[in-house]
C-alpha cells in the first residue's frame, strides 16, 4: 500500500486565494487594508525564517504586514507597552509575537496582554476558552490547519479514534480538542503515556507532534490510518523532516502529509485567513 500524500502547500495555496479575495473585499469596504503587526524579538534563526514567510504571505493576500524587530535585550516592559499601543491602534487588525521569547521575559505574560479580538495566534485564554467550549473566537492556527486538511480531503474524523501525540499548549492540546469538536474520539499521549504503540494502533488518524525525528514507525501505524506529521526537525546533515519515518509510513498509511510541504505551509495560511477574518469581525463591531 502506498499512502496519498497530502499537499499542504496546494491546500495552503487554496486557502491563502480565499483570505485574499476576503481581504480585497473588506479593503473596498473599510478603506485601508487588512493589517498584521508581528514582533519579533533577538536573533533567533528559525523565527526570522518563519517572519519573514509571513511576511511574505501577508504582500500575497493584500494584508498589510509590520514588523517590529526588537533586540534581545527589550525588556519585558518594553515589550508589553508596544502590545499595549498595537491594541490601540484602530488601523492594527492582528498581532503576533513570535515564540520562543528570550528566557528573561514572560511569555503568558506576553500572550495575556494581546487584545483577543486581534490574537490571530489563538493563544490567549480567552480564544482558547472559546475554542474548549465551541465557541467563536480565533483559533490556533496549526491545530486549525490540521482540521482544515481533512476537510479539503473530505477524510470526516466523525467516529474516528484520533490520536494526539504530544500535549503542548500551542499544537497537542488544541490539536486534540479540535479534533473531539469535528466528533472524532481522541486520546491524548505524551512522554509518560505507557503502551503508546498499543494505543496508535487503533488510532484511525495520527497527530504526531512530538518533536523527534523518526519517532513514528510503520509498526506504530494501522494500515490506511492517516498521519498528519506536524513535527519540524533538523537532521545533523540540515535535512528537515517530520516525526514519522516517512518512507516506510508511507507504506502502511492511507494518507500522509510530509515534511516539508504539509502542515507547515498550512499555518501560515491559517493565519492569513484569522488575521482577515479578526479585520472582518472588527470592522462590523464598528
Ligand atoms: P513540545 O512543546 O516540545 O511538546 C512535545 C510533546 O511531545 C510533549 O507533550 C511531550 O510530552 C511529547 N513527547 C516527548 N517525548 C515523547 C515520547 N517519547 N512519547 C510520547 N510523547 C512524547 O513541542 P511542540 O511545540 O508541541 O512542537 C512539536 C513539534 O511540532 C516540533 O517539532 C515543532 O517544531 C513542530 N511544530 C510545527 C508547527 C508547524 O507549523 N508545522 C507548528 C508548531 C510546532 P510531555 O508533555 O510529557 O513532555
Amino acid at each position: 500500500m502506498s499512502a496519498k500524500i497530502i499537499d499542504g502547500k496546494a491546500i495552503a495555496a487554496f486557502i491563502k486565494e480565499n483570505a485574499a479575495k476576503d481581504a480585497a473585499e473588506l479593503t473596498k469596504k473599510i478603506g485601508r487594508h487588512p493589517c498584521l503587526a508581528v514582533i519579533i524579538v533577538g536573533e533567533d534563526p528559525a523565527s526570522r525564517v518563519y517572519v519573514n514567510n509571513k511576511k511574505k504571505a501577508c504582500e500575497a493576500c493584500g494584508i498589510t504586514s509590520l514588523e517590529y524587530a526588537l533586540p534581545e535585550q527589550t525588556t519585558e516592559g518594553e515589550l508589553l507597552d508596544r502590545i499595549a499601543a498595537l491594541n490601540g491602534d484602530d488601523t492594527v487588525d492582528g498581532i503576533l509575537c513570535q515564540l520562543p521569547l528570550p528566557k528573561h521575559i514572560n511569555e503568558e505574560k506576553v500572550i495575556e496582554a494581546i487584545d483577543p479580538a486581534k490574537d490571530v495566534d489563538g493563544f490567549h485564554p480567552v480564544n482558547v476558552g472559546k475554542m474548549v467550549t465551541g465557541g467563536d473566537g480565533l483559533l490556533p492556527c496549526t491545530p486549525a490547519g490540521l482540521v482544515e486538511m481533512l476537510r479539503y480531503e473530505g477524510i470526516d474524523p466523525e467516529g474516528k479514534r484520533c490520536v494526539v501525540i504530544g500535549r503542548s499548549n500551542i499544537v497537542g492540546k488544541p490539536a486534540a480538542i479540535l479534533m473531539q469538536r469535528a466528533n472524532a474520539t481522541v486520546t491524548v499521549c505524551h512522554s509518560k503515556t505507557r503502551n503508546l504503540k498499543e494505543i496508535l494502533l487503533q488510532a484511525d488518524i495520527i497527530v504526531a507532534s512530538v518533536g523527534k525525528p523518526h519517532f513514528l514507525t510503520a509498526d506504530m501505524v494501522k494500515p490506511g490510518a492517516v498521519v498528519l506529521d506536524v513535527g519540524i526537525n533538523r537532521l545533523p546533515d540540515k535535512t528537515l523532516v517530520g516525526d514519522a519515518e516517512f518512507a516506510e509510513v508511507s507504506e502502511v498509511a492511507g494518507w500522509i502529509t510530509p515534511v516539508p510541504g504539509g502542515v507547515g505551509p498550512m499555518t501560515v495560511a491559517m493565519l492569513m485567513k484569522n488575521t482577515v477574518a479578526a479585520a472582518c469581525r472588527r470592522a462590523a463591531a464598528r
